[in-house]
């Protein structure tokens, strides 16, 4: 047990992750290891593949990317025609193997293992609760919280036991369940993660059935996108074909805005909607709304592309790429010390002088969190000979952290929930800086009926967020 007072028992809340789930092919645990491989990016610390033969999950779980750690020889250790993965990134605090996922236990309702994007909001609540009635958890991930209340559940079934988990946990979840012969999956009643249903046809067999976070790893393996999983709704996949039901009455919807501002692929369909669209979108609006005179638009590479695209083309200033990324380092947003993520801007970043010198730059990016690397990316475009840089962020300031699964730092490091839009230009040495309106972003995710979540840009929250250390330790407040 522990104390409220003391330590949350959770080090990490805030995970940015990725799951995959597969059912019917024979050759399961490679195609999800190709699916992970697309959804990377969503999450580089650990990565791992639970498969089924019919009668027992076979598990891997290792730190490091995905092409790393499954080798012909690890896959070899995963049999089975049905198969769930997940990639994993979390911020501060120990990045412990006991963490990555999917998790597994054995219970009367046979072996279970799982994989969860998103945060849970009352983990800890749920997690004093159970270790009072004798649960001993083995990782400090919220997740695990699940598979102890589908161990515990009195339902006699799986599905029934995790009906009754389901409606237990609040907060963000997008969740793949694996039993010996089958495949469940679950969306939170908001839907604040994706979670995306495709089929894979299988020569001389039925289709398979897939689901991912992103529909990039569809594309992949050669997977059709069919459709979400709704939210509130219980996917099943198994025998005797797939059956979906919704385990509780949806809320009122709130998908994440940022997936289409950074977080996902620009290559997927998010919510029923393509990103590269959406972030294109969000660069005309700012430049109808924040124009500058310029001689070009440059992109801060991956996460301002689509956007400087979008910029360049409603503005007439010709687009080019003055900033080259080195792809083989990972985000510097990720790296432990300020030290290292100095370093890391770096490697990670190399201006063309030829492209920039003399000229007057529009610098687009996604967001502004610290500040930090983008003062340093402000400097880099200088220091290679642009006589005005304007920086031009594609979505309103980020004023409050994330509680539902993206990795924001506490209020107090958030730089725009503590200054102005004209401390932060001069905190990143801009000649301007301005911010795309929550309108437009609105606009450019086509969020016709409040749909989604725009929390981290307002304050305000679609859930009750607990007070709790989880809110305390993000605010910064006592
Ligand atoms: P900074 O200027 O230090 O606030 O860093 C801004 C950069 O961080 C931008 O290029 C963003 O694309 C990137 N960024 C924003 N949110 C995240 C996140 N959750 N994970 C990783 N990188 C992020
Ligand atoms: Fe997404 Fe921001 Fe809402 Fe978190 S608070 S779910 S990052 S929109």
């Amino acid at each position: 047990m522990f104390d409220l007072e003391e330590e949350s028992p959770f080090d990490k809340l805030h995970e940015e992750c990725g799951v995959f789930a597969l059912y019917g092919h024979p050759e399961a645990s490679n195609l999800v290891y190709l699916g992970l491989y697309a959804l990377q990016h969503r999450g580089q610390e650990s990565a791992g593949i639970a498969s089924s033969d019919g009668r027992k999950i076979h598990s891997v779980r290792k730190m490091g990317h995905v092409a790393e750690i499954f080798t012909p020889g690890v896959l070899n250790e995963l049999p089975g025609s049905l198969g769930i993965g997940h990639t994993r990134y979390s911020t501060a605090g120990d990045t412990v193997l006991r963490n990555a996922q999917p998790l597994s236990v054995a219970c009367s309702k046979g072996q279970v293992a799982v994989a969860h994007n998103g945060n849970l909001t009352n983990a800890i609540e749920l997690r004093r609760d159970l270790e009072q009635d004798g649960s001993i958890f083995q990782s400090t991930s919220d997740t695990e919280v699940v598979l102890h209340l589908v161990a515990r559940s009195r339902e006699r079934t799986l599905s029934g036991a995790l009906r009754d988990a389901l409606l237990q946990i609040e907060g963000a979840f997008s969740l793949v369940f694996l039993a010996e012969d089958r495949i469940i999956v679950a969306r939170d009643p908001h839907g604040f993660r994706p979670l995306a249903i495709g089929r894979l046809e299988v020569p001389g067999e039925r289709p398979a059935t897939v689901f991912a976070s992103e529909t990039c790893a569809f594309d992949l393996i050669g997977a059709t996108y069919i459709g979400d999983v709704e939210p509130a709704e219980m996917v099943i996949v198994g025998p005797e074909g797939m059956t979906r039901e919704y385990y509780t009455t949806p809320g009122p919807r709130a998908h994440c805005s940022f997936e289409h501002v950074y977080f996902s692929r620009p290559d997927s369909v998010v919510f029923g909607k393509s990103v590269a669209e959406s972030r294109e979108r969000m660069g005309r609006l700012l430049a109808r709304e924040h124009p500058v005179e310029a001689d070009v638009v440059v992109p801060v590479p991956d996460s301002g592309v689509a956007a400087a695209i979008g910029y360049a083309a409603e503005s007439g200033i010709p687009y080019r790429q003055a900033l080259i990324r080195n792809h083989y380092v990972g985000r510097t947003f990720i790296e432990p010390s300020q030290a290292i993520r100095d370093f890391g801007v770096k490697l990670k970043l190399n201006p063309v002088r030829h492209l920039l010198e003399g000229r007057r730059v529009v610098l687009v990016d996604d967001s502004i969190v610290r500040g930090t690397t983008s003062r340093k990316i402000v400097r880099m475009v200088r220091s290679a000979g642009a006589r005005e840089v304007h920086l031009r962020i594609s979505c309103p300031p980020t004023i409050s952290p994330c509680y539902y699964g993206v990795d924001t730092p506490s209020q107090g490091e958030l730089i725009a929930a503590n200054h102005g839009i004209k401390d932060i230009e001069a905190y990143v040495e801009a000649d301007s800086l301005a911010y795309l309106s929550l309108e437009s972003l609105r606009d450019s995710v086509s969020d016709m009926d409040d749909r989604f979540c725009y929390a981290c840009y307002t304050g305000h929250y679609p859930t009750l967020v607990q007070i709790n250390e989880i809110v305390m330790a993000k605010t910064g407040c006592c």
